[in-house]
């Protein structure tokens, strides 16, 4: 049986990744869909890492593959903030705050440039590890537009869909966005 478990408990994400995957497998479980209540520090240094953590532990809690990702947004004018985009405005997590604090960072800045980056990986039981990653480019709006999606999608213009995440339908975004070109090179290499 060919069946895969997303290590999310974010619910966007995991429509995200079934949307993108459901043609290539039988069964895509979430973590709830499992039983598994496990809430796995993100502490690496890089989206790798933190991907690879996620995945390995929940097919060890499983005996099945896991599917994990690590993303976040890399503004060109900050160099970050990376693998602390959850927790920019400090913990826990609050998108607004996050949204409000970038908006100020960047008050006055001319460059405004930023990607959002994604790095998936699929741990198998047998210790076999596969990675890809994927990006999306665009640029930090002055004002928040338009209330999809999450995170920091209402101030990303995106240059593929000329308008913010926040203004796309659901279709629309996963048709440019990091996760799907990460996990487009993914399913190229577990065929
Ligand atoms: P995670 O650790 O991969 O769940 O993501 C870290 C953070 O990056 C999220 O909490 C969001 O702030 C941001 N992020 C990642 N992907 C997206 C996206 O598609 N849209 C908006 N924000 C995102």
């Amino acid at each position: 049986m060919n069946e895969i478990i997303i290590a999310s408990n974010n619910k966007h994400k995991i429509e995200e990744i079934k949307a993108i995957l459901k043609d290539r497998f039988d069964h895509i479980y979430s973590l709830s869909d499992k039983g598994i209540d496990v809430e796995i520090e993100e502490d690496g240094d890089t989206f790798y890492e933190n991907a690879l953590k996620k995945a390995r532990e929940v097919s060890r809690l499983s005996g099945s593959p896991a599917l994990a990702d690590d993303s976040g947004l890399i503004v060109e004018h900050l160099g970050g903030p990376g693998v602390y985009s959850a927790r920019f405005a400090g913990y826990p997590c609050d998108h607004e705050k996050n949204n409000d604090l970038l908006l100020r960072k960047l008050k006055g800045i001319e460059n405004r440039k930023a990607r959002f980056v994604c790095c998936v990986v699929v741990y198998y039981p047998n210790g076999k590890i596969v990675k890809a990653k994927g990006e999306t480019l665009g640029e930090i709006t002055l004002e928040r537009r338009g209330s999809g999606g999450f995170g920091y999608d209402p101030i990303f213009y995106s240059y593929d869909l000329k308008k913010t995440f926040g203004e796309a339908t659901p279709q629309e975004k996963n048709s440019v966005s990091h996760r799907k070109r990460a996990l487009e090179q993914l399913l190229s290499l577990i065929v």
